[in-house]
């Protein structure tokens, strides 16, 4: 611990946002860097506590006292080693992760955690902005063959991995773009397409076979992949999305969230969309059926775009904004979240539910809610029941459906392979990440759930370990990359 009194003297300060009149204007990242001594100053909070339950909370088991201790040092080398050690891909989390971490963090008792997701952010940046990440070829090749079926965080981690430890890889990916949800659906000012693009470059320097444009299950017969390589990762995601059926919603101008962050992020791309295809927020009154992440990222993007009005609703309560004694310390809270894209302009509503979509000559124009109320059965599971005469309308333009996923598509790859799946609708893994079907792995969303960008990578890494192991038994010892 390079400071001994960090903690006592020195405060949390966020590296911050651009002003929201600047950024509403541009698709740029909207989170600033903050300069190196200031950085360092930062990482001087760690107070190496003995017991860090960060490390516990990260579910890629990043190490941040150690690397902490290097930043404050000045030490970005050192710090980079550390971890990249753990974590194949800082400069995503490092934009993108909700830092279960700094929940857990030791100082957040009674202070405010040590600033550990923008540590890490700032240590990766370093690291390329200094020429360390550079490409590292395996040195020689096992022989064996594996297809890593999508590129989404899973996938690539995955596939980076095992690329390493001397097998062949190749990545196949449906989309025209590397990154799943990365490249298509999180918006640019979250997570710029040029900060994925400079990865892809050091994969495929290092030897990774990357196939786009290829969907497994109708460009490749599933059971080609199953014949023709050693073991294969299904990494699809969970893109099924949750529909909303109510009345009303086979009018134009309701469209799930994915499809409308997508196509946002293919203009930023500078590909052109056709007008009859272009869903487009100017001038509207949005609603954003949703309070989570994807709803957030629908209100930025709406907001850019220059609706008249975005409102959010959500069905379920308004969280707390402090802890409650059923989450203490350290467990993940799940607290009331204003993002970036709130404070941009958004109005957010608790408690509604959605009833009913009405237009005009086909095209929604208005949506009919209801508040609801919440209580806990006798069973412990909650209640919902609507308040009565509480029913309001919103006019509609443009209605966005964030409600989530549900599960990985089924058709095509799951099924031809004849897939098991879990009570969700998720594939089913064991222990070793294996399906039911020998060789044949699943990691992140497709075997998960819905999740996170550093779960997707865990899984991809934990998945990488046991397709090594399957391919070469004991190969951990002689594989220390992997
Ligand atoms: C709008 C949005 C915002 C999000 N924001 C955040 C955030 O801020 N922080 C965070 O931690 N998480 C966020 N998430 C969640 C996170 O992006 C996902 O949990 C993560 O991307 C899952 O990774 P994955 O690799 O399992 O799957 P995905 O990222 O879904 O990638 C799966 C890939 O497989 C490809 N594929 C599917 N079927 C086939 C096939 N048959 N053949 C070839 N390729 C195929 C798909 O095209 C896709 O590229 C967000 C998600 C969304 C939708
Ligand atoms: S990956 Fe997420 S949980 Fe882990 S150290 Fe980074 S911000 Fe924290």
């Amino acid at each position: 611990m390079g400071d001994p009194k960090g903690f006592l003297n020195i405060r949390r300060q966020e590296s911050g946002y651009r002003p929201v009149e600047e950024r509403v204007n541009d698709y740029g990242e909207v989170e600033k860097l903050m300069p190196d001594d200031s950085r360092r100053m930062q990482a001087a909070r760690c107070m190496d506590c003995g017991v860090p339950f960060c490390h516990w909370a990260c579910p890629v088991g990043n190490i941040m006292p150690e690397w902490q201790d290097a930043i404050f040092r000045g030490n970005w080398k050192a710090a980079y080693d550390i971890l990249q050690d753990t974590n194949n891909f800082p400069e995503f989390t490092g934009r993108v992760c909700p830092a279960p971490c700094e929940a857990a963090c030791v100082l957040a008792l009674n202070d405010d955690a040590v600033t550990i997701r923008q540590n890490e952010l700032a240590v990766i940046e370093k690291a390329f902005s200094l020429g360390l990440v550079v490409a590292k070829p395996p040195l020689m090749r096992s022989g064996k063959k594996v297809a890593v079926i999508g590129s989404g965080p899973a996938g690539l981690a995955c596939a980076d991995l095992l690329n390493k430890a001397g097998h062949t890889v190749v990545l196949y990916e449906s989309s025209d773009g590397v990154g799943g949800y990365l490249r298509y659906g999180i918006p640019d000012f979250k997570l710029s397409k040029e900060i994925i693009d400079r990865r892809i470059n050091i994969l495929l320097k290092e030897g990774l076979i990357i196939k786009t444009g290829v969907t497994i299950g109708r460009d490749i017969p599933s059971s080609d992949i199953r014949n023709d390589f050693n073991a294969v990762c299904i990494a699809i995601g969970a893109r099924e999305p949750r529909d909303l059926s109510i009345e009303g919603r086979s009018l134009a101008g309701i469209h799930f969230a994915l499809e409308y962050l997508t196509q946002q992020n293919r203009v930023v791309r500078g590909d052109v969309i056709t007008e009859q295809e272009l869903i487009r927020a100017y001038d509207k009154h949005v609603v954003v059926i949703g309070g989570g992440d994807t709803g957030s990222d629908c209100v930025g993007t709406a907001n850019r775009q220059g609706a008249r009005s975005i409102t959010q609703l959500e069905i379920m309560p308004k969280p707390p904004e402090h802890r409650t004694e059923s989450e203490p310390w350290p467990l993940w809270p799940r607290l009331i979240k204003i993002s970036s894209s709130h404070e941009e302009g958004c109005e957010q509503m608790w408690n509604i539910s959605a009833k009913r979509f009405t237009g005009d000559g086909g095209m929604v124009n208005t949506i009919s809610a209801i508040e609801v109320e919440w209580r806990t059965g006798n069973d412990g599971r909650q209640i919902m029941t609507e308040k009565p005469g509480s029913d309001f309308e919103l006019e509609a333009e443009l209605v966005l459906i964030a409600m989530g996923f549900v599960h990985p598509v089924h058709s095509g790859l799951v099924q031809d392979l004849g897939l098991d799946l879990d009570s969700r609708g998720n594939i089913k893994i064991d222990n070793n990440f294996m399906t039911n079907a020998d060789g044949i792995f699943s990691a992140g969303d497709s075997s998960r759930g819905a999740s996170l960008v550093v779960h997707a990578i865990q899984d991809g890494r934990l998945a990488a370990d046991a397709i090594n192991r399957y391919l070469i038994r004991d190969s951990l010892k002689q594989s220390p990359q992997c």
